[in-house]
């Protein structure tokens, strides 16, 4: 087994401007014991590149399940390598909600980003009305055996989960460390069993409002690896504590 090492990957969604980002990207102050990430909107991230040095890797938030073509206004898997990118976010639950991406797209985009070199971070998560009825588990493995359908081992290796509760996002309501831990321990054996991963060696992040003040709590519990951070990587003082936690 390798030393799983802690993620701290920022989704800045549709947020930030370029002076927004220079500002951010000057009042960063590196740790390299982490692996630090950050996903701007595609069209900055060649401005973040050049502004970061070796601070931390960009990466997508979304992209095509096709390689190129007639599909305007998406961004294929390639042309985030071809600007540097290095990673891209795969069914975030706004994704779903909003552009009603289902488990059958995202197993294409999955695919199609590892096969042009992107790591991915698959997102799973329950409603809050799925939680409350107790179908938590049965959701998350919906998403799992679906959405990572035929999947090589070779392949997982470049697929890092995101559990991200979707009650929890942006909406100042943490799953407890004992929440978030029983369910990323239930994804851990689930990729074992129904999937091709080293479950020991994959990266499993929390996601949903995690802060500075809730983040070491979270990190204590043996299968988070690190977290997936919206509003509280939006701001350079509160991402400086998060990468420093
Ligand atoms: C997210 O959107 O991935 C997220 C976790 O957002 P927040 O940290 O703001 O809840």
């Amino acid at each position: 087994m390798t030393q799983r090492k802690i993620h701290v990957v920022g989704n800045w969604k549709m947020n930030m401007n370029v002076l927004e980002i220079k500002e951010f990207v000057k009042n960063i102050q590196a740790n390299h014991t982490r692996e630090i990430w950050i996903a701007p909107q595609a069209v900055h991230i060649p401005i973040l590149i050049d502004l970061q040095g070796d601070k931390f890797i960009s990466g997508g938030q979304d992209c095509s399940d096709h390689d190129s073509g007639a599909y305007t206004g998406e961004i294929s898997p390639q042309s985030l390598v071809d600007i540097g990118a290095k990673f891209v976010l795969i069914g975030h639950s706004e994704r779903r909600q909003y552009q009603k991406e289902n488990n059958e797209l995202l197993n294409r985009k999955v695919k199609s980003a590892i096969k042009s070199g992107l790591k991915v971070i698959f997102c799973v998560g329950e409603s809050l009305e799925l939680r409350e009825e107790g179908s938590t588990e049965a959701t998350i493995k919906h998403q799992l055996v679906e959405g990572l359908k035929n999947i090589t081992t070779k392949e997982a290796e470049n697929i890092l989960i995101a559990y991200e509760p979707v009650w929890a996002i942006g909406t100042g309501k943490v799953a407890t460390p004992v929440q978030a831990q029983e369910v990323h321990h239930y994804i851990r054996n689930e990729i074992l069993e129904h999937l091709n991963f080293k479950t020991q060696d994959t990266i499993i992040l929390y996601g949903g409002s995690v802060k500075p003040d809730n983040f070491s709590e979270l990190l204590n519990c043996e299968d988070i690896d690190g977290a997936l951070v919206g509003g509280a990587s939006l701001n350079a003082d509160s991402f400086n504590k998060l990468i420093h936690t």
